[in-house]
């Protein structure tokens, strides 16, 4: 029984909801040292510590054998065949073995640097959808604007402009703003006095980066009236967020004041409250979540993780994620230590006569697939 639902678990061919790029050129060791480590978004000054890792353990475990060599070869060593390759070759390895037939791809941070949506579909043979980010929206709006009276409507028409070809949005709130603070709906009015504000700064000498809260939060009222599923970022993450701002539960009044539009809502990675997201994706219809990133970084300790998520968040809201960016490894690993962590976890439970095999079956392809099939109305 057991093995039967290993080997469903290992041919599921997964939808990753949240996911960027692959880096699209060469880089330094260095930079791929950085890119073990999330709090810190700083080069590191000894970057060579991001080798003493759960999650760059994990790697040399699962991608190794992708590049040829043996499970736990050294760093060193893994360094020195990952730069024979190139990250063009590991990218295609990486991203076909992580079994994903579809990439909901966010595209926008630093795009330049990593493969677009239709580079990732061909590289991998799969398909890859785009995420528009709500700020990134606002940035490219305020650079253009003539007279910030007008943000309201401008905003709402290029969002709807830029997300006629996407599936969903995204915010990244959690790293401008937080959570803790007054998330309800602010009058064009006070949109109009927020924009002239940013405006002035720009002119100023200041960079277009937002962070105006009452900007922030008309991004997030626009994002879900537009009516597509609105991603937010929760939890981990660079240390450029305070993650004590984080917690999802500061998100339930906002929850409340949509939860009657049916937008759904995502709350990405949500580590390290993963309970509590849970209990909000049990409280709200809306409400989805993921456990990404963090299972990466976890490495093994993706597996109490992984067994976590599935404590009280109904199984028809938690969708699979990698959150990979940069080095296709973490495309390829995210999948890797997910299957794995599904397989420990409801294995033992089907094992100890808890569960019954199809139920399992039936878990594993929710989680994997058909829940953000569902939710993105893909296919
Ligand atoms: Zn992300």
């Amino acid at each position: 029984m057991a093995a039967d639902l290993d080997e469903f678990i290992d041919q599921l061919a997964l939808v990753d909801h949240h996911v960027h790029g692959a880096f699209r050129d060469d880089g330094a060791e260095s930079r791929f040292q950085n890119s073990l480590n999330e709090g810190n978004s700083e080069s590191l000054i000894d970057p060579s510590t991001g080798y003493n890792s759960q999650l760059a353990f994990a790697l040399r475990r699962w991608c190794a054998p992708l590049l040829d060599l043996p499970v736990h070869v050294a760093a060193q060593d893994y360094w020195r065949r990952r730069s024979e390759i190139g990250e063009a070759e590991i990218a295609r390895r990486m991203l076909t073995h992580a079994g994903v037939s579809e990439w909901l791809v966010d595209t926008g941070f630093r795009t330049d640097d990593f493969l677009s949506p239709a580079e990732m579909a061909r590289l991998s043979g799969g398909s890859a959808r785009e995420i528009v980010r709500v700020e990134t929206v606002a940035e490219q709006l305020i650079t253009t604007i003539g007279n910030p009276n007008d943000y309201a409507d401008a905003f709402r028409n290029l969002l709807s402009e830029r997300t006629v070809d996407a599936i969903g949005t995204k915010s990244v709130i959690a790293y401008r703003a937080g959570f803790d603070l007054d998330l309800s709906r602010p009058s064009d009015t006070e949109v109009a006095t927020a924009a002239a504000h940013w405006c002035d700064e720009q002119s100023a000498g200041g960079t277009a980066r937002l962070a105006d809260p009452t900007l922030l939060r008309f991004g997030l009222h626009a994002a879900v009236d537009l009516g597509l599923p609105l991603q937010l970022h929760v939890g981990l993450g660079d240390r450029d967020l305070d993650l004590r701002a984080v917690n999802p539960l500061h998100l339930i009044e906002f929850l409340r004041a949509h939860e009657e539009t049916g937008v759904p809502i995502l709350l990405l990675h949500c580590y390290p409250y993963e309970r509590e997201a849970g209990y909000l994706a049990q409280a709200f219809e809306t409400v989805h979540m993921d456990v990404g990133l963090a299972v990466n970084h976890l490495g093994v300790q993706s597996i109490p993780l992984i067994a976590r998520s599935l404590e009280l968040a109904p199984f028809g809201k938690l969708l699979y994620a990698s959150d990979a960016i940069g080095p296709a490894e973490l495309h390829y690993l995210g999948a890797a230590l997910w299957r794995r962590g599904m397989r420990e976890t409801l294995g033992g439970w089907v094992d100890a006569g808890d569960w019954s095999a199809p139920d399992a079956r039936r878990v594993v392809q929710m989680i994997g697939r058909d829940n953000a099939r569902r939710v993105y109305r893909l296919g």
